[in-house]
């Protein structure tokens, strides 16, 4: 079983990859980040050196990744990928950093789940293009500083609150990812259409990108499952009618809700009346990290109107109750 949910998550994983756009004017939304990643790096291009660090933030499946690939794509220097989980010893960064090559661009997704220790390796490295490895142990211990070529470091986080600020103040440039306009998520879905080789009318692209939540990743993953559908059911094309059945086979709500958005939303109403509840109280009745709560599924509830954040906690909006179904209590 397992060998085959590993299958299925790398055909998820390539389906992604082969839609990733590869430089900048590919990248669909955004205008403000690209705008002024766009001038990071011709800025450094022009004086021929590594640009800055650059620290990208948002929720997950807005393109921190496509981004870091972009970077690189647009040096026309190397990648090199981890995250920041991957690191849980400064050796694992140290190996890291010294195999860099002159002007590649390390990526560390997660980059706020690195250990402390190698935290402390990484300011230096990102400031001064060294790397202390330390000999032996005990007080005969000695650090011996090793010199690495310059190179970029692109860090993706969650949520740039949870950095250290010695960690952020490194960073030349930070952007912050915000969900896509439906508009930018139809464009993202023309393209991928094209790239999938599916004739699709309009009003079906609208529909699916009206259901996905704001988020392109969404977006794509909710495309091929209609073509599944206009494929098996249909003429193969995705027309309206298609999109809306084969939305509604999968339980994709109007919002575009998930499982966890749902669950928040009806914990929050059904158990807690509404609110105002603690974070950490309703991340223990959905089962799940209050992070998780916070970064994954807040945000969206957050945008759509759906809850409020208070001092006092979360609490549901009239929106939230009219969109389960429920009467809010008077
Ligand atoms: P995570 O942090 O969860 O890894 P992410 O923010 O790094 O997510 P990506 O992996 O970069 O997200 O993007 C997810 C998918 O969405 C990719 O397959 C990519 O093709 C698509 N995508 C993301 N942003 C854009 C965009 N602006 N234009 C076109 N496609 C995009």
């Amino acid at each position: 079983i397992d060998a085959r949910i590993d299958t299925a998550d790398q055909d998820e994983r390539a389906a992604e990859a082969a839609l990733r756009p590869k430089g900048l004017d590919e990248f669909v939304g955004q205008p403000k980040v690209r705008d002024q990643l766009s001038l990071v790096l011709r800025a450094a291009q022009a004086r021929g050196r590594a640009p800055d660090h650059v620290l990208l933030s948002g929720p997950p499946g807005l393109g921190k990744t496509t981004l870091a690939m972009i970077i690189a794509h647009e040096l026309g220097t190397g990648l090199r990928v981890t995250s920041g989980p991957a690191i849980q010893h400064a050796g694992d960064l140290a190996a890291i950093l010294s195999s860099l090559e002159e002007g590649e661009v390390l990526f560390i997704d997660e980059i706020h789940r690195m250990a402390r220790a190698a935290e402390e390796m990484l300011y230096v490295a990102m400031e001064d293009f060294r790397v202390d490895v330390i000999v032996g142990k005990g007080p005969g211990a000695t650090a011996i500083p090793l010199d690495i070529p310059p190179f970029t470091l692109v860090g993706a986080t969650t949520r740039s609150g949870l950095l250290p600020a010695p960690l952020r103040d490194r960073f030349g440039f930070t952007g912050h990812l915000d969900f896509y306009s439906d508009e930018d998520l139809a464009v993202v879905l023309r393209r991928s259409a094209a790239l999938l080789g599916v004739t699709a009318a309009e009003e079906g692209l609208t529909e699916i990108a009206g259901r996905s939540r704001g988020t392109p990743r969404v977006a794509n993953r909710l495309l091929r499952r209609v073509r599944d559908y206009a494929q098996v059911r249909g003429d193969g094309r995705i027309d309206l009618a298609a999109a809306r059945t084969a939305l509604g086979i999968y339980e994709v709500d109007e919002l575009g809700l998930d499982r966890l958005d749902r669950a928040v939303l009806t914990m929050l109403c059904t158990r807690f009346g509404g609110g105002p509840v603690g974070l950490g109280t309703l991340a223990v009745s959905v089962g799940e990290e209050p992070d998780t709560v916070e970064t994954v599924a807040e945000p969206y509830l957050v945008r759509e109107g759906l809850i409020a954040r208070t001092p006092r906690g979360r609490v549901a909006t009239a929106a939230a109750w009219a969109h389960l179904g429920l009467t809010a209590p008077g």
